[in-house]
């Protein structure tokens, strides 16, 4: 009787490497995981609001990429505005970056 089930031998294999020797693992890797039920598959705390040490989220992944997406548009909109400034529009020459590249000021005693 023949199978046509996935034969065991093709399963993928632990990417584990011995710290002795440096060979890999062999093992079957467990289904989603890249090594075997020794290398810690299955293992971890879980992520966010179910992990143990979560605090108050403020340090968290999310939290983190819209931090790094903040100051990317902030770097961005400085670039901008020093672009602009130093272009020679009439129009743009009253507002100029302040000395802390943190705000644009805009000066009253140019508005005349
Ligand atoms: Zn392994």
């Amino acid at each position: 009787m023949k199978s046509d089930a996935y034969p065991m031998y093709c399963a993928p294999r632990c990417t584990a490497k011995s710290k002795r020797t440096g060979q890999p693992c062999r093992n079957p890797a467990v289904r989603g995981w890249k090594v075997c039920r020794m290398h810690g598959a299955g293992g971890g705390a879980k992520p966010g609001k179910a992990h143990p040490n979560y605090r108050h989220g403020a340090r968290s992944q999310g939290a983190d990429m819209l931090r790094q997406l903040i100051n990317a548009l902030g770097a961005d909109s400085r670039r901008t505005i020093q672009d602009l400034t130093a272009s020679k529009r009439t129009d743009l020459t009253r507002f100029e970056v302040s000395s802390k590249n943190e705000a644009v000021t805009h000066q009253k005693d140019d508005l005349d």
